[in-house]
């Protein structure tokens, strides 16, 4: 089984924790001179860099969040100068609650490093064609997964998301062996090969990396019988580098944590204690790496278990169970993360009232559908059939041009739905 950083990635236990030591108090250290967040927060509880003496010392410090971040918009959280920042990235687009976040020349060596590890792992070398596609935008997304492929010395394809027929020629024609995109996308390719009439046999294609949404064994069982090859999960977060915090090795069992950049913990999302290791809780990350914009105990919202069993691959680090679920009303669809309040925005500046509605997700044909369920009152016109027609294909443009990607809105009667349940997944990820 091949590594990127075999030494690293099975280190024993106690070389994993000196090191996580050392890189936590370093960031501690930068963190409190040089962000004053962090200062005023530690202050608040009498607490120095210096007072963690084991790592265990970081239950200490308090936990940060999404809204911490934006309300240091934009650079408030940097700790290094912005002359120092080589790259910047927004962690949302939603300028109601912006997140942007930095990296230094060493940051994107790290974040290729992460990437690297993960292709290695399974099986990309610099014989491979990578194609990407993901969006190249002002989100994460793609631009580690190239410069870790890069590092390994494969072929980078930056395809970005492109139509798939065209994506589907690139890859014939290119001879790609690697896809990396999202679940949605490698199931709308498998869709198109078919309607080509491209073999997969006949493709050089051996392996998909895919992530940015939660999927189910019975989607990757699909995706790897339709394409003939093999699927594994990765997982990241544009506040904590982007893809590559976490990863499936070939044993597909829980993914493995780069603990030399992360230390991560699990807590209770309501009391916030630590959880033991083994319990469904809310992941919490801090970064112990990074340098423009590192992050100490980030509440991810996304629920999961820690594994420190060591894995048949032969790494140490710990191991995530896959994510399919946020601790908030949170959903991640075809990629993009999506609340009830955002839809309700969109909801109210065309209707004028205060809607009610539900954000139903289902899959048909393995894709995943949003369907906006809004209940008929009197601001949707509910006597007049053409007026409610012309409201529900604006609300449809609307709402479909705010995410980027088509969805259905149905005008229903009042009790239709659950009004105190804002979202109802109802795909299964088993
Ligand atoms: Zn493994």
């Amino acid at each position: 089984m091949a590594f990127w950083n075999e030494k690293i990635e099975c280190m024993d236990r106690p070389e994993i924790e000196q090191i996580q030591l050392e890189n936590l108090q370093a960031t501690l250290n930068r963190v409190y001179k040089n962000v004053r967040h962090y200062r005023k927060v530690f202050r608040e509880i009498d607490f120095m860099p210096e007072d963690l003496q084991h790592i265990s010392d970081i239950k200490k410090l308090p936990f940060i969040s999404r809204r911490d971040l934006s309300l240091n918009y934009p650079y408030d959280m940097f700790a290094v100068p912005l002359r120092e920042v080589v790259r910047l990235h927004m962690a949302s687009i939603n300028f109601d609650d912006p997140i942007v976040v930095g990296f230094t020349r060493s940051d994107i060596t790290s974040w290729g490093e992460l990437i690297a590890r993960n292709l290695a792992a399974v099986g990309v070398t610099k014989d491979d064609v990578v194609q990407i596609a993901l969006t190249f935008g002002i989100t994460t997304g793609p631009f580690g997964v190239q410069v870790g492929a890069e590092q390994i010395g494969a072929s980078v394809i930056p395809m970005s998301a492109r139509k798939f027929e065209d994506q589907v020629k690139i890859m014939r024609d290119f001879r790609t062996t690697t896809l990396v995109s999202t679940p949605t996308v490698a199931i709308g390719l498998s869709q198109m090969m078919e309607e080509m009439d491209v073999d997969p046999n006949k493709l050089a294609l051996k392996h998909a990396i895919l992530g940015s949404e939660p999927w189910s064994e019975s989607t990757r069982s699909h995706i790897e019988s339709k394409m003939h090859i093999t699927a594994t999960d990765t997982y990241g977060l544009t506040e904590l580098f982007g893809p590559g915090v976490a990863w499936e090795c070939p044993a597909k069992n829980g993914l493995h944590i780069a603990e030399d950049h992360f230390l991560p913990e699990i807590i209770d999302p309501v009391t916030l204690e630590t959880l033991p290791p083994g319990s469904l809780g809310e992941l919490v990350l801090t970064s112990i790496s990074k340098q423009a914009f590192p992050l100490i105990r980030f509440r991810t919202g996304d629920l999961t278990r820690i594994d420190y069993a060591p894995c048949t691959c032969g790494r140490t680090h710990c191991r995530i169970a896959r994510i399919f679920q946020k601790c908030d009303d949170v959903v991640v669809i075809k990629g993009t993360s999506i609340t009830p309040e955002q839809i309700s925005r969109v909801l109210s500046k065309i209707t004028g009232g205060q809607p009610v509605f539900q954000l139903m997700i289902e899959q048909v044909d393995k894709l995943d559908q949003l369907i906006v369920l809004l209940e008929i009152s009197d601001f949707t016109f509910f006597d007049e059939m053409k007026k409610q027609n012309i409201l529900i294909e604006r609300l449809h443009r609307e709402i479909s041009e705010f995410l980027g990607w088509d969805v259905t809105v149905k005008l229903v009667e009042p009790g239709t739905f659950d009004s105190n349940r804002k979202v109802l997944d109802k795909r299964i990820f088993k």
